[in-house]
């Protein structure tokens, strides 16, 4: 951060190349240029070469004067996958070692930042590797790298520094808000100084936009090329009949687990909207591609396959009843705000942590963690859609009131933000 050319503050947004990321952090940039910041967002090539294909950001954003884009290679071959997360410090130490004021922007969740700052306490406890120690949290729902063989896994190490880094930055921004995740920030508080919670951020800049009287828009920032004949689709199906299907931009299953998936939405005779992006799963070299007709024929009656949705009007939508989700933090902030209850099949990293959350304490739905099995998918649909659902849909409903109140006039979200703004003028002042 530092003073800009207009003598306004100016904030240098750094996400890490990955949708979920680039997703929440470009909202944020949004919410500062609508507070009067100006505000640089860096991405990589290859990303914003996606972005400016797949979206209308250019046109939207233009109407910032204090806004622009810069773009860095990401130093990978052209034909490079792509997939997968990463770490970057390197930014850190930059913006420290020039004297620049630093604000750690963690797009998880409060209760898996949380549990990613603990790591070294509990390696200290003795109590990683995991022993089997078995509270509240189960061992399954610690964050997946925890269930590294040895401490010195390069990936623990790195989500656990990268995570204890906060403690140099000058504060912690969440995407979340105090009316869910209020007893974990309290925590996070008593060891890290000026956290602002001040999501669900796709909802706070819904608001934002409409008391600005500005357009507001599906705030798309895919990476992907949207297919809207899901919409379609599902404006022909009755109210909340439909289970949205999404695993996510970064998950990738084996043939085996897709085929569980299939067979238990075909099995459960529900009706499905599927995001199957092209490498959702794994190839395996010379395999025909012969699926079951049971499969095929269930699908033509009562599902719908995308390979990209605008998920937020997705969950929107009336005919969408419940989201079997990868738990990924975006997915499931956009679900709670939507008021649709979750069957979760985490992935990896934060997701075994979330999905616990959306268990066990927020009451959301079912978390089928670390199985893939079609009778257990069969019988969570029909929970989630039909036999239980009314608690679900009683909690959801509740909890999405919480989230829009958050980041309205005298919410805690709403207040937050602009204490961040304040803080930050404050801070190049
Ligand atoms: N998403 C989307 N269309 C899809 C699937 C996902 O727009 O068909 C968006 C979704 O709305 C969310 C993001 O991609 O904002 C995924 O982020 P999340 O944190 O849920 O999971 P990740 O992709 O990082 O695992």
């Amino acid at each position: 951060m530092e003073k800009g050319s207009s003598n306004r503050p100016h904030v240098l947004i750094f996400p890490l190349p990955a949708q979920g990321h680039v997703n929440s952090m470009l909202k944020l940039a949004e919410l500062l240029c609508l507070s009067g910041l100006f505000v640089t967002f860096v991405n990589s090539e290859h990303n914003h070469e996606r972005l400016v294909r797949f979206t209308d950001l250019q046109v939207r954003f233009s109407k910032y004067q204090g806004f622009q884009f810069k773009t860095v290679p990401d130093g990978l071959p052209v034909e490079h996958q792509r997939t997968g997360d990463g770490t970057s410090e390197f930014v850190l130490e930059s913006a420290i070692e020039i004297g620049i004021p630093v604000i750690h922007f963690r797009t998880v969740s409060a209760c898996s930042y949380w549990s990613y700052f603990c790591i070294p306490d509990m390696i200290k406890a003795g109590e990683l590797p995991i022993k089997g120690m078995e509270t509240f949290l189960r061992c399954r729902d610690l964050p997946s790298f925890c269930r590294a063989d040895d401490t010195s896994d390069l990936y623990l190490q790195q989500m656990t520094n990268c995570t204890r880094q906060t403690l140099r930055a000058r504060g912690l921004i969440l995407n979340t808000f105090e009316d869910l995740e209020g007893p974990i920030l309290s925590q996070i508080r008593r060891r890290v100084s000026n956290v602002y919670s001040i999501g669900p951020l796709h909802e706070h800049l819904r608001k934002k936009l409409i008391e600005q009287k500005h357009q507001t828009h599906q705030s798309s920032n895919s990476l992907w090329e949207v297919d809207r004949s899901c919409m379609s689709w599902l404006d022909k199906q009755p109210s909340k009949s439909v289970l949205y299907v999404s695993f996510g931009s970064i998950a990738v299953t084996t043939k085996e687990q897709f085929l569980e998936f299939w067979h238990g939405l075909v099995d459960s005779k529900k009706r499905f909207l599927w995001v199957m992006r092209a490498d959702s799963v794994a190839k395996i070299d010379g395999e025909a591609e012969d699926y079951p007709p049971e499969l095929v024929e269930g699908t033509k009656e009562r599902g719908f396959i995308v390979e990209w949705t605008p998920q937020e009007e997705v969950l929107a939508h009336e005919a969408v009843g419940g989201f079997f989700t990868h738990s990924g933090w975006n997915s499931t902030l956009e679900s709670i705000v939507a008021g649709v209850p979750m069957i979760c099949w985490p992935y990896f990293a934060d997701q075994q942590i979330n999905s616990r959350f959306v268990g066990e304490v927020w009451k959301l739905g079912l978390d089928m963690k670390d199985v893939c099995d079609r009778k257990v998918v069969e019988k969570m649909v029909n929970d989630l859609m039909e036999d239980n659902r009314e608690e679900f849909v009683r909690s959801a409903a509740k909890m999405a009131e919480l989230a829009r109140n958050s980041v309205s006039k005298g919410g805690s979200s709403n207040h937050n933000l602009n204490c961040l703004i304040e803080d930050i003028r404050l801070m190049i002042g």
